[in-house]
């Protein structure tokens, strides 16, 4: 059914780059004999996913977008596709992103355009599924399903194409809460070969499932806790009105389950921005370095010149010239300092409140071929301070009967993944 609805809609879309369907029955197959031998079944069985192409996934091609990969066969599987093909998921295709994940609506991606399912002359956000500064939260809002940026070191980045080594975070996006949550606790958890992982096991499945069955018992789930109200984001001029209505009714909701709301100034929204984009394109021209040509087919002039597109260049060049020697302190450094403000930031208001609130985007999707460069940049105002200072944030609708959705976002202390999550399936 799944292969069915890939051929119906994929000439309108393009979200896939690669679905082979002889692969896709193989693995049916497999967890089907499985079942008949009286075998016991993973977590997953069955459940059809689709990989972001920036994830190495044995079998397929991994081209994170980029022309420079596009023939590049993967060796292995990174850990979260391994951990997903060993709860007996099955791997429906690789999807399509900006190159390297650098973009915000899906448009730089070196095989063609991605179109929003919800309407064709949108954008669908981007860079979609790997979440460096808004990849998983901003395509979620754009399209109304949900995604979580975890935790920075939840989910292990062994096998992940490297964009900016110290924002990248690897994350699900589902049609709700309560699916997200089976993907998290499939994908997270230490691994030895992702040094930043964080080493504490999660066992978020129990905990989830306890707290859901104690939730069912109580009139009022939130009755202890208190909600920030990111307050320079709901006051954003660029914020589309029916955003800022979405999210004051889904206040209205959360207030009526018992949560008590407390306004919170952070002010250091453009500067957060204008920091992300130095401090990402320094990480990703060093990241970016390895690809000379030299150990693939090519030179690496001809390369760079032909394998990588125009925004991947800019960013190397902008990453580059941060970083070089009379500037570093002007620029890279001074990007450092700001991402700590934005860390102290966060701090201080979870000092007040347990959880913050915010719109994921200032005006949700935006028609194709209608923003570039640094007016691209300005899409990710609202995602990239949660990036910057590594918390867990939750995309998800907050007014599933519209007919474009509007994304509300749920950020958490650092660590509080389940916090967040357990937030989201109470007002879910
Ligand atoms: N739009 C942001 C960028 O281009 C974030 C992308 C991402 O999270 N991978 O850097």
């Amino acid at each position: 059914r799944y292969l069915q609805r890939v051929r119906e809609t994929e000439p309108f879309i393009g979200a896939y780059l690669l679905v082979d369907d002889q692969l896709v029955l193989e693995q049916a197959a497999t967890i089907d004999q499985k079942r008949q031998r009286g075998e016991p079944l993973g977590l997953l069985a069955g459940v059809p996913v689709s990989i972001k192409d920036n994830l190495l996934t044995k079998g397929f091609t991994t081209t994170a977008g980029s022309r420079l990969l596009q023939r590049y066969q993967p060796p292995e599987d990174a850990t979260c596709v391994k951990r997903l093909r060993s709860e007996d998921a099955i791997i429906l295709g690789k999807t399509a992103m900006d190159e390297f994940g650098m973009g915000s609506s899906s448009e730089n991606c070196a095989y063609g355009v991605v179109r929003n399912p919800l309407d064709l002359s949108l954008v669908p956000g981007g860079s979609s599924g790997g979440n460096t500064g808004g990849s998983i939260r901003q395509p979620a809002a754009f399209c109304g399903v949900v995604g979580l940026k975890p935790s920075y070191g939840r989910v292990s980045r062994y096998g992940l194409v490297a964009y900016a080594s110290s924002l990248d975070t690897v994350g699900p996006m589902a049609r709700s809460v309560s699916d997200l949550t089976h993907c998290l606790t499939v994908i997270a958890g230490p691994d030895p070969r992702d040094l930043t992982s964080l080493s504490e096991p999660t066992n978020i499945h129990d905990f989830l499932r306890e707290t859901e069955e104690a939730l069912s018992a109580v009139a009022k789930p939130l009755r202890q806790v208190r909600l920030g109200i990111w307050k320079e984001a709901l006051e954003m001029p660029q914020l589309a009105s029916h955003g800022r209505q979405a999210l004051e009714e889904a206040l209205r909701t959360l207030t009526s389950l018992g949560a008590s709301i407390i306004p919170i100034s952070m002010p250091r929204l453009r500067a957060a921005c204008a920091a992300y984009y130095v401090l990402a394109s320094s990480e990703a021209s060093a990241n970016l370095a390895r690809y000379d040509g030299v150990r693939y087919w090519q030179m690496t002039r001809r390369t760079r010149t032909l394998g990588l597109g125009a925004e991947v260049k800019r960013r190397i060049m902008l990453g580059t010239f941060a970083l070089s020697s009379g500037y570093v302190d002007a620029y890279y450094r001074r990007a450092m300092q700001v991402r700590q403000l934005v860390k102290r930031d966060f701090e201080l208001a979870f000092q007040q409140c347990d959880y913050l609130i915010g719109p994921v985007s200032p005006a949700g999707a935006f028609a194709l071929g209608t923003k570039a460069g640094v007016d691209l940049y300005a899409e990710d105002v609202l995602t990239v301070p949660a990036s910057l200072a590594g918390l867990p944030a939750l995309a998800l609708p907050c007014n599933p009967k519209a007919t474009l959705p509007t994304g509300m976002q749920i950020m958490g202390r650092y660590g509080d993944d389940v916090g967040v999550l357990r937030l989201g399936i109470v007002y879910e």
